[in-house]
């Protein structure tokens, strides 16, 4: 019998999180449970990530293996499947460590496949998997304004929403495993076409001697006005392509989407021009994408 309430037994004050993964939005969102109140233990495979962390009161582990031991509730924040796979089934992996009653928390995007697989490799440990992937970026991990698309088990959920609840202004459970991964490749698509559209619109008013600064003042004025339009069009006025969300990292999920079925004329058409892009601007922001458009032309 798997042990459903472990995690609802204990006080959530004194729940002890586990921390796997201290990239870009890693960082903060681990933050933000530090500054909750919780006890939290990190482990990062670059060591030296983990210092910041470390010096505002987390604690640290060897390995994905010592975590768990350590963790009631161990979250995940890595970049892809390769990532996760790492992570779970490595030399020292989380999987290694022979727990139960553990809850394991995967926010990073990746396939609904490898949740569905680790879902089942974590029941049959009668340890929990929950995939929670994020809508928003790094000013809405550090300001807790993440959206949260949740794939699971209902009970496993409600055991630890309040956890969420604190990295997050909204989270939903939207079906069983791999169904929170489904969601966000649906959200990441629609990232990459409208990155894509928005580019496409600003080199053709450029073409057309029409200033970019005054066609981002016309869209920031009218229907198409949005917090991501404003960000990304201040990006390119300023000539900013430093990473908030990486090239690679949207390539990466159109990928993904392609392969769970997302066959559409879009979706070809935006995996191929970001599949040209990061190959030489994968590590600057999505937002990149214009500047590959322009050299293309
Ligand atoms: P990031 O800055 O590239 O960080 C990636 C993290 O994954 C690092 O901690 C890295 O460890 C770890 N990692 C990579 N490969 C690993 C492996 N083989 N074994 C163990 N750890 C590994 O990425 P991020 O921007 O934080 O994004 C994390 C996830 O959130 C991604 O799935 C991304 O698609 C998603 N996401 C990002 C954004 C955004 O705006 N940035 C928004 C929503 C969702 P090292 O430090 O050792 O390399």
């Amino acid at each position: 019998m798997h042990d459903r309430n472990i995690t609802q037994r204990k006080n959530m004050s004194t729940i002890k999180i586990g921390w796997i993964g201290l990239g870009k939005m890693g960082v903060p969102m681990a933050e933000n449970l530090i500054k909750s109140g919780l006890p939290v233990s990190v482990y990062n495979r670059n060591k030296a990530k983990e210092e910041e962390l470390l010096a505002k009161g987390a604690q640290t582990a060897p390995s994905p293996a010592a975590l768990i031991e350590q963790s009631d509730v161990v979250i995940v924040m890595v970049s892809d499947d390769r990532a996760i796979h790492a992570v779970f089934l490595g030399e020292d992996g989380l999987l290694s460590a022979k727990t139960s009653g553990k809850t394991i928390i995967n926010m990073s995007t990746v396939s609904s496949a490898i949740s569905r697989e680790m879902s089942i490799l974590c029941s049959n440990q009668n340890n929990h998997y929950l995939d929670a992937p994020v809508s928003g970026s790094v000013k809405q991990a550090e300001s807790a304004q993440l959206v949260i698309m949740v794939g699971g088990e209902e009970n496993v959920y409600e055991n630890v929403k309040e956890i969420l609840e604190k990295l997050g202004k909204l989270t939903l459970l939207v079906g069983g495993a791999g169904a929170g991964n489904a969601a966000k490749l649906a959200v990441n698509s629609m990232i990459g076409f409208y990155t894509q559209g928005l580019s496409e619109a600003i080199l053709f008013a450029k073409k057309n001697d029409i200033k970019i600064d005054d066609f981002l003042t016309i869209i920031n004025n009218g229907a198409l006005a949005n917090v991501y339009t404003k960000t990304k069009g201040d990006a390119i006025l300023n000539n900013n392509f430093e990473p908030a969300f990486y090239l690679k990292h949207i390539y990466k999920d159109l990928g993904l989407a392609r392969d769970q079925g997302l066959d559409t004329p879009l979706g070809e058409a935006a995996y191929e021009s970001f599949r040209q892009a990061e190959k030489t601007l994968g590590d600057e922001d999505l937002i990149a994408i214009i500047k590959h458009l322009d050299s293309s032309k």
